[in-house]
C-alpha cells in the first residue's frame, strides 16, 4: 500500500487511564459515548463503532479528538465572538508555537492548500479575490509548480482555485517551466525521498526565481519538530491536518506562514462570502479546539507516548506470531504517519486478507485493521484507547488460528 494511500485519521473512546500524562475520562464502558439523556447515538443510529487498529483515516473519521480539544469546544460554546478577531488572536498564539509570520486555522489540511494558493494568487486585492476560481486571461498568476513524484490527488487543492498544476521532474526542467504566470511551487514531504529535490533546494530554487514555496505536511507529525521545522527553513506557508496525530477535530488544520500570504488567504475565507473558500467554514469552537489540540501536543510527553505504542505493537506481534505460519515485521515509516507499524502476512491462499479483514470487522467488538498488501495487514496502535490493544491482540489471534488452522 502507498505511503500516501495510508495517511488518513483516529477513532475512539473512554476508558479511565493516563496514556502519557493524558487523563482520559471514562463515559461508558463499551463502544460508545453518551449524550444527553444517556442515549447511545451509535446505537440509535444503527452506526457501527470500531476499535481502530488501522490509522489517522478520513473514511474511519480521522482522529479522536483530546479531551482538552472537548473542554475547549464545550467551554466556549455558550458565547459569541467575532470570527475575524478569533482568528486574529489564535492566529498570532499559533504563530508563535510554530515559528511562523502568521497563521490560521483552516477547514483541514486540504483547505490550507487552497486557501495559500488562493491567497498567494489574488494578493491583498478583493476585486481579484472574487476573480477565482476564474482567472485565465484575468492577468494574474495560474501556474503552480510541483515535482512529478509530488503530483497527486490532493493537488486538486490548487486546481480549485483555477490554477493549473504544471509536473517537472528536475531543477533543469523547473528552471525551464518557471515564467510569468507561474504563482507557486509546491513540495509534498511524504514524497520527498522519490523527488529528485530536495526541500532546500526547492526553497532556494523558489527564492532564486521569486516565486513563493508551500508544503503539505498533513500528515507528518510526529515529531514534533516538524510543526516548525518548514517554517523554519523558509517555505512561505506550510499546510498541516488538525485531525490526525494533532487530534483536534477532524474537520480542521492549519495555514502557517508569511504575513502576506495568510492576510491574502483570509480574504477567501468567512466570514467574506465572494470567495472560492466560503464553504471551508470552521466554526468558533473548532478554532479554540484546533489551538488547544496544538498546545496540548506541543506540551506532550512524546517519548512516553512513543514507548507505550512500542509495548502495544509489541503486544499485538507476540499475539499474531504465536499462530504457525504468521510471520510479523515491526517498521516505522520514514515520512508521514510516523509510528511503529506492525506488518502481518500468512500464507493468504489459506486465508485471504479480506477475509481476516472481514472477521475482524464482524466480531465483537468490531475492529478495523489496514490490508497491506495481498500478503497480509498492517496495523498501527497510536489511535486506540487504552486496554483495546490487548482485544485487537486477543482477536488476531483468535482468527489467524482459526483460518490457518
Ligand atoms: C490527510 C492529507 C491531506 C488532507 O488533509 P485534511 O486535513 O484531511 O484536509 C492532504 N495531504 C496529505 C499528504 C494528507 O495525508
Amino acid at each position: 500500500m502507498r505511503r500516501r494511500d495510508l495517511l488518513k485519521s483516529i477513532s475512539f473512546l473512554p476508558f479511565a487511564t493516563t496514556l502519557g500524562g493524558e487523563l482520559i475520562v471514562p463515559k461508558k464502558t463499551k463502544g460508545g459515548n453518551l449524550a444527553a439523556g444517556g442515549r447511545d447515538l451509535f446505537k440509535e443510529l444503527g452506526v457501527r463503532p470500531f476499535i481502530n487498529a488501522a490509522g489517522t483515516y478520513t473514511s474511519m473519521t480521522g482522529s479522536l479528538m483530546r479531551q482538552e480539544v472537548l473542554e475547549a469546544i464545550r467551554g466556549t460554546s455558550e458565547d459569541f465572538c467575532l470570527l475575524d478577531e478569533l482568528q486574529d488572536k489564535v492566529g498570532e498564539k499559533i504563530a508563535v508555537l510554530v515559528h511562523s509570520e502568521s497563521a490560521v486555522v483552516t477547514a483541514g489540511a486540504f483547505s490550507a492548500l487552497t486557501l495559500g494558493a488562493a491567497g498567494v494568487i489574488s494578493g491583498n486585492d478583493p476585486e481579484k479575490v472574487k476573480l477565482l476560481p476564474k482567472i485565465d486571461g484575468t492577468g494574474l498568476k495560474t501556474e503552480v509548480l510541483c515535482q512529478k513524484a509530488h503530483a497527486i490527488d490532493y493537488n486538486h487543492a490548487f486546481t480549485n482555485t483555477g490554477a493549473t498544476i504544471v509536473v517537472i521532474e528536475t531543477a533543469e526542467e523547473l528552471e525551464n517551466a518557471v515564467n510569468s504566470k507561474t504563482a507557486l511551487m509546491h513540495f509534498l514531504n511524504i514524497e520527498a525521498d522519490k523527488g529528485k529535490i530536495l526541500h532546500e533546494e526547492w526553497v532556494a530554487l523558489g527564492k532564486k526565481h521569486g516565486i513563493p514555496t508551500s508544503i503539505d505536511i498533513a500528515a507528518d507529525v510526529p515529531p514534533v519538530s516538524n510543526l516548525w521545522k518548514f517554517n523554519d527553513m523558509g517555505f512561505d506557508f506550510v499546510a498541516i491536518s488538525g485531525g490526525k496525530a494533532l487530534r483536534g477535530p477532524q474537520s480542521a488544520g492549519l495555514l502557517m506562514g508569511k504575513k502576506e500570504i495568510i492576510t491574502a488567504a483570509r480574504l477567501h475565507m468567512p466570514p467574506r462570502g465572494a470567495n472560492i473558500g466560503r464553504g471551508m467554514k470552521v466554526n468558533k469552537e473548532e478554532i479554540f479546539g484546533m489551538y488547544a489540540a496544538l498546545h496540548h501536543y506541543i506540551n506532550y510527553d512524546h517519548d512516553a507516548e512513543w514507548k507505550i505504542w512500542e509495548n502495544n505493537i509489541a503486544l499485538i506481534e507476540n499475539a499474531a506470531k504465536s499462530v504457525k505460519g504468521v510471520t510479523t515485521n515491526v517498521v516505522v515509516p520514514k515520512l508521514g504517519n510516523v509510528t511503529p507499524t506492525l506488518e502481518v502476512s500468512w500464507d493468504t491462499t489459506r486465508l485471504s486478507v479480506k477475509d481476516l479483514q472481514e472477521k475482524l470487522r464482524m466480531g465483537d467488538p468490531s475492529i478495523e485493521v489496514m490490508p497491506r498488501t495481498d500478503k497480509g495487514i498492517q496495523i498501527t496502535v497510536w489511535v486506540m484507547r487504552p486496554g483495546q490493544e490487548k482485544i485487537v491482540a486477543k482477536r488476531l489471534k483468535e482468527e489467524l488460528a482459526k483460518g490457518l488452522a
